[in-house]
């Protein structure tokens, strides 16, 4: 199986995709809407076909990037029948599974963050994701929405302490650079669930926390509730069908390049010395090595959109980007370089 666990900075959500290698069905858990081009992005680059975008909650600290996937790819959006989420394609309730080639995840109720929390628990009980019910160290709030310390208590120690010890919890949030744990080392060291902790103790802790008003909570519940829907769409690029890679990068095919040279202007970065001795170019590319650019940027004319090339489309990169660091806001990196743009048979100057 593929895995990947993603963070967002600020509001310190992981992301998990998993993926069967063979089939490439994928499925996203947890998502974040301001980082749905990142999440694009890799299941772009990774070949995935993806499945579905599953909440473990309706979250009150960050938006689902859910539904702008599913408007982007046509996935599916899965989470709790009881999780208040309108739409959703497939509700999921105690015992539930969702397959993604030949793996599955199972629906285990884990309410008392908020009633609708599941956690998904993969087919051989090798792993957990426990959204805000079990944290590393720590577990979900119990202060809000439908937040129940008792029922938190019994879905920690009667559920989730029921998997396997070395069966890893993966939470949707860390806010101190942890990533993983197991449920054995939470058995024993979780502070408030942990040890020889009864409802009472664990009760008494969450009970006396007083803990600060979520930021996001008036923005983020509506909109989680409708799975992400934003009341306007992202603004995409208007001067050129430019993607972004997982590396952060704006990229723009070749074919695309080649039918509008006329709206654009074209920079290759490519050493003299391959320059002179490889003379196929862009018709109409400005020549600046990549070892010269800082100095010449007065001769890089910003009339046009401006999309940079080497090679391999490599150095290239780093061309656009020195370009976007000194004030060049419609620039991109041609797909794949010289070597794409010949293997594709586009038209190029000789001599
Ligand atoms: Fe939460």
């Amino acid at each position: 199986m593929l895995f990947k666990q993603l963070f967002d900075q600020s509001s310190g959500t992981y992301t998990y995709l998993l993926a069967d290698e063979k089939s490439r069905d994928a499925v996203y858990i947890d998502t974040v809407y301001e980082q749905h081009e990142r999440d694009l992005a890799l299941v772009r680059e990774l070949g995935l076909n993806l499945k579905a975008c599953l909440e473990t909650h309706c979250h009150a600290d960050h938006v689902t990037g859910g539904w702008l996937l599913k408007d982007a790819l046509g996935c599916e959006l899965v989470a709790s029948v009881h999780a208040g989420i309108d739409p959703l394609d497939s509700a999921l309730q105690e015992g539930d599974s969702y397959a993604f080639g030949k793996h599955h995840l199972t629906a285990m109720e884990t309410p008392g963050h908020t009633d609708g929390c599941i956690s998904f628990v993969l087919d051989d009980q090798s792993m957990v994701f426990t959204g805000d019910a079990l944290l590393i160290r720590g577990c979900g709030r119990t202060d809000f929405q439908q937040g129940s310390a008792k029922k938190l208590f019994h879905s920690i120690h009667d559920k989730l302490f029921s998997l396997p010890d070395d069966c890893i919890v993966y939470p949707a949030h860390d806010y101190s650079g942890r990533s993983a744990s197991s449920i054995g080392e939470e058995k024993q060291y979780n502070p408030r669930a942990g040890g020889k902790a009864n409802e009472a103790d664990f009760i008494g802790f969450l009970e006396n926390m007083r803990l600060p008003h979520p930021r996001q909570i008036d923005i983020a519940v509506p909109a989680n509730q409708k799975a992400g829907k934003p009341e306007t769409m992202p603004v995409k690029p208007q001067w050129a069908p430019v993607v972004c890679t997982y590396s952060g990068n704006l990229e723009i095919t070749p074919q695309w390049v080649a039918a509008h040279l006329a709206e654009l202007n074209i920079l290759d970065v490519r050493t003299r010395a391959e320059t002179d001795e490889e003379s196929v170019r862009i018709k109409g590319a400005q020549l600046i090595p990549i070892n010269e650019l800082r100095e010449r940027l007065g001769e890089v004319p910003q009339d046009k959109p401006l999309m940079t090339i080497c090679r391999s489309g490599r150095r290239s990169v780093l061309a656009a980007s020195i370009l976007k660091e000194n004030g060049w806001t419609e620039v991109a990196n041609i797909k794949g370089g010289l070597l794409q743009w010949l293997d594709e048979g586009l038209p190029i100057d000789k001599g």
